[in-house]
């Protein structure tokens, strides 16, 4: 006789996990996808550095479709999101030596493309209800040395965007909106990162839309646009219409020095397909997500993060939530990430470690770190008191996105695997004697 599993015996303990079913597949693509890749791979035409061949490079194609998408006029697509933060920070004029504002708790990239032009980074806390930089310790942390604020939309949160453009204006100093994991959101009705001077975006695997790798920076400005394009293709930019086949699209300009951030064609023709599904794929996962919110809030201790009422669309690059860890039993946030993982079979984490104490941001180990004295000091990422960020990571956790790409039967696994856990938590008390 077949042994029959214990359903109510946690799955980390050697039970049945909740879910036995695989979950939704990322990255996704389909016979339109394949198509411009094959379009592609016989075109003679790779890269936008190279020969007109008659036809439109997909690079160029996807910038169109990227920039009216997001109801502005210009798009520079780069080779990654860490690319598209380096070449916006260099369009502003960031200089050398002068500081900006980074929130305490995001990717290492926001606060390493920063060093990685020799800016300082001032990392700032976090509001407690949405995860993204607080305006008030944002206003605190402003000096005469401030050259840009890098304002970040994390997991499924907006931050507060007018409160930001608010301080933009008053200050002069200009705002970067870091959409890497919030493509395709709207707030009052208009595209997040069409706010800011800049909207940069990643479209690296893991992100809402994705080419593997890849990156973007829109802009409504002519003059940023320009330089934008110099930037990321040493020094050139499109030659314009009336291209003969053989002539090189891109002419050497030079106005700034540049270097080569370029999608290549392989990337751009991937997403110039994919932009089509993202808003249809955004409101599936905020359907999915609602219900899931709804069903979670059944079970109690567990807080959803803060909508503002200004979001129309909410993109959800994961799914996070703050849990009231006594109604966990008091165990650590990594431990019932890892019960999670093991219900659902898929990776739950933890948020990342706030940017003081973060093993990925090292800015003082680094070579292009200016050898001076104050400079090292001013690269100390522990100088920089980040309660709220720390908070968060001992309290909130993350499920990827596709999770939320099946329909109710699936979110509702997740919202069971969390009530078996609270009902089951006194078990875990074993795996951490
Ligand atoms: C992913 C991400 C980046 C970096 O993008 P890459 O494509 O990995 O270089 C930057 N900022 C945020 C907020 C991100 O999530």
């Amino acid at each position: 006789m077949i042994k029959k599993h214990d359903k109510s015996k946690l799955a980390i303990l050697g039970g049945e996990p909740v879910r036995q079913n695989p979950w939704p597949v990322w990255p996704c693509a389909d016979v339109n996808t394949e198509r411009n890749l094959i379009d592609v791979l016989h075109s003679g035409r790779w890269t936008i550095s190279g020969p007109y061949t008659g036809k439109k490079p997909y690079e160029r194609r996807f910038a169109e479709a990227f920039a009216e998408f997001h109801g502005v006029h210009h798009c520079v697509p780069t080779a990654n999101g860490s690319s598209a933060l380096t070449i916006a920070l260099e369009a502003l004029n960031v200089k050398n030596g002068t500081e900006v504002l980074v929130p305490g708790l995001t990717w290492v990239a926001c606060a390493s493309s920063v060093t990685g032009i020799g800016a300082v980074p001032v990392l700032v806390d976090i509001e407690p209800d949405t995860l993204c930089m607080s305006i008030n310790e944002a206003e605190r942390a402003i000096s005469r040395y401030t050259s840009a604020i890098m304002l970040v939309h994390l997991f499924c949160a907006a931050a507060q965007i007018d409160a930001f453009v608010a301080l933009s204006k008053k200050t002069g100093i200009p705002l970067i909106e870091d959409c890497s994991q919030a493509h395709g959101a709207t707030w009052k009705g208009r595209r997040v990162g069409t706010f800011g001077e800049v909207g940069v975006f990643s479209m690296q695997q893991t992100k809402v839309l994705t080419s593997g790798e890849g990156g973007a920076v829109i802009t409504r400005d002519p003059d940023l646009y320009d330089r934008l394009q110099q930037l990321r293709a040493d020094g050139r930019r499109y030659v314009g219409s009336n291209l003969k086949a053989g002539q090189m699209e891109l002419e050497e300009i030079g106005a700034i020095q540049g270097r080569n951030y370029c999608m290549s064609e392989f990337q751009a023709a991937i997403l110039l397909d994919r932009l089509k599904h993202l808003d249809a794929q955004n409101t599936l996962r905020e359907e999915n997500a609602n219900h899931l919110r709804s069903m979670l809030q059944e079970i109690g201790g567990i807080k959803p993060l803060y909508r503002h009422p200004e979001v129309d669309k909410l993109t959800h690059y994961h799914f996070c939530v703050r849990l009231d860890l006594e109604e966990f039993g008091n165990n650590s946030i990594e431990l019932i990430s890892r019960t999670l993982t093991s219900e659902l079979g898929i990776l739950v984490e933890p948020v990342d470690s706030p940017l003081n104490n973060n093993i990925l941001y090292n800015p003082q180990h680094s070579p292009r770190t200016p050898v001076s004295k104050d400079i090292k000091i001013k690269y100390d990422p522990k100088r920089f008191n980040l309660p709220v960020a720390e908070k968060a990571r001992r309290e909130c956790l993350t499920i990827p996105h596709r999770v939320l790409m099946g329909g109710k039967k699936d979110v509702a696994d997740i919202a069971e695997a969390f009530e078996k856990i609270k009902r089951n938590h006194q078990y875990l008390a074993r795996l951490t004697q």
